[in-house]
């Protein structure tokens, strides 16, 4: 395992408290390394007084009337740490960035840990420092969890399964079937990173420029727009299969057509270059902290400024419009003019992603 190229959690002392240097099934009986778990790593890192309440679950209370979004996803990244961030940055950066693509501000996270029998305690304290520090930079506080632990063998290390609630922020209902012709679509930043960022970790790849991945929170990014005044149709973050599958998915359930302008789309250098070498499109490789935001086309030039005020990764860029046929399908016009239809991937391009 090799250090993260941005890694801002140390652990230079040994384990304090007196538990083995690795996760053991059988630690001292039942619970007992549960219970050190939540004593001295998990309950100190993530303190707050749902969690700290020590109760079966946690009682919360949103604002009066709110309408709240509720989202959850499961986190298996391969290798667990890698340029620009780590599986526990990952988790917390995923679950918040899914509500802020229902228009809500995330709030409150659960967390639930398979661990296999064998991580090393340190490693697994270097994850959940790297979560809170990530709760904190999302503005969210986690306030549940679960640890298992699996034999050895029996699992990869850490896999971790984040829920989140949010409350909803915006007036009119963010997602697919508010899109219509005469949308624009917008992108917040370069596209790519995260995807490359892990590809070229797992595969020992050494490029002239490290790709680091793009892993960032998206909430302040949606409440410039809101703050903005614009009328936000839909917004979704380019995950796994990239832009394009989210391209193609959105125009799907919307019923629209899409052109997209290919030289609009913005992709550094070191991204590209490792995509040729791969043979990969970058408009289907994964981010972690990007955005499109579908508005109407009057309020384009505000809604770019927005975001250049406010998303990680700019400028953003208007990199597409919709019309109202073909529907679901999504067309690529390459920068000498020639289009292209674009098609869902039929396996998965890059397992383990996230
Ligand atoms: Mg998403």
């Amino acid at each position: 395992m090799s250090e993260p190229a941005s890694s801002s959690v140390s652990l230079a002392c040994p384990i304090p408290w007196g538990a083995p240097t690795e996760i053991q099934l059988a630690h001292g009986g039942g619970g007992r390394l549960t219970q050190d778990l939540i004593d001295h790593v998990f309950g100190p890192a993530f303190a707050n007084p749902a969690l700290d309440a020590r109760h079966d679950g946690a009682v919360l209370v949103p604002p009066a009337g709110q309408r709240l979004a509720f989202t959850t996803d499961s986190h298996v990244v391969s290798p667990r740490f890698f340029p620009g961030g780590d599986i526990g940055r990952l988790a917390v950066f995923g679950t918040a960035n899914d509500l802020a693509m229902c228009g809500a501000r995330p709030r409150w996270l659960s967390v639930g840990f398979i661990l296999e029998e064998g991580l090393a305690i340190a490693e697994l304290e270097r994850i959940v420092a790297s979560m809170r520090a990530a709760a904190r930079e999302a503005d969210v506080a986690i306030v549940a969890g679960d640890t298992k632990v699996v034999e050895r063998g029996k699992g990869d290390g850490v896999y971790l399964t984040t829920a989140g609630i949010g409350w909803v922020e915006s007036a009119c209902a963010i997602g697919p079937a508010a899109v219509r012709p005469g949308d624009v679509v917008l992108l917040s930043g370069d596209i790519g990173r995260h995807g490359m960022a892990i590809l070229a970790q797992r595969d020992g790849l050494a490029f002239e420029s490290p790709i680091v991945s793009d892993c960032a929170p998206l909430w302040p990014a949606v409440e410039a727009l809101f703050a903005a005044g614009i009328e936000v149709h839909c917004l979704r973050d380019l995950t796994r299969g990239g832009l394009a599958t989210a391209v193609i998915e959105i125009a799907e359930h919307a019923g629209v057509g899409v052109l997209l302008e290919e030289s609009a789309v913005p992709v550094t250098e070191p991204v590209r270059g490792a995509c040729e070498i791969l043979g990969l499109d970058p408009c289907f490789v994964a981010n972690e902290g990007r955005l499109i935001a579908w508005v109407p086309a009057a309020q384009a030039d505000a809604a770019l400024a927005a975001l250049a005020a406010a998303a990680p990764g700019g400028p953003p860029a208007c990199i597409g419009r919709v019309r109202d046929r073909p529907a679901g399908q999504v067309v690529l016009r390459g920068a000498l003019g020639a289009e292209r239809l674009l098609s869902r991937l039929s396996g998965e391009q890059l397992p383990r992603i996230c």
